[in-house]
């Protein structure tokens, strides 16, 4: 079996994070090194390794990233926000499973 990447272990509990929402299908957490007032990780539960690996079925829940992204930058107040993916090494990629940046201003 695969290694658990770090955001397996935050979603299953052997590795602390802070939770700002849990559905079935992803998790928020709060970037442990925030680049902005309001900087969370939406990752799916699902350990695709990045948008590059996304496949055909995967699109829904790519899908529900951006939805609970905007409902959190709602939620938060957030006048103006950035949502990222990080694709690659040479694209800042650190961690090898998807995850998409919510950078919030207020
Ligand atoms: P990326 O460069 O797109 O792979 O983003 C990975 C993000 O994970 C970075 O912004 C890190 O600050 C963040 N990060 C690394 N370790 C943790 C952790 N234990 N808890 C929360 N965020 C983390």
């Amino acid at each position: 079996m695969a290694e658990k990447t770090l955001f397996e272990k935050i979603i299953d509990g052997e590795i602390p994070g802070d939770f700002v929402h849990k559905d079935d299908i992803c998790v928020a957490i709060k970037d442990i090194a925030p680049k902005a007032p309001i900087h969370y990780l939406i990752i799916p539960r699902k350990p695709i390794p990045g948008v590059h690996d996304i496949q055909e079925e995967d699109w829904p829940t790519v899908t529900h990233l951006f939805k609970v992204a905007k409902q959190l930058a709602e939620k938060e107040g957030c006048e103006g926000y950035r949502l990222q993916f990080n694709v690659g090494e040479k694209g800042g990629q650190i961690v090898p499973h998807l995850h998409l940046h919510l950078m919030g201003w207020k």
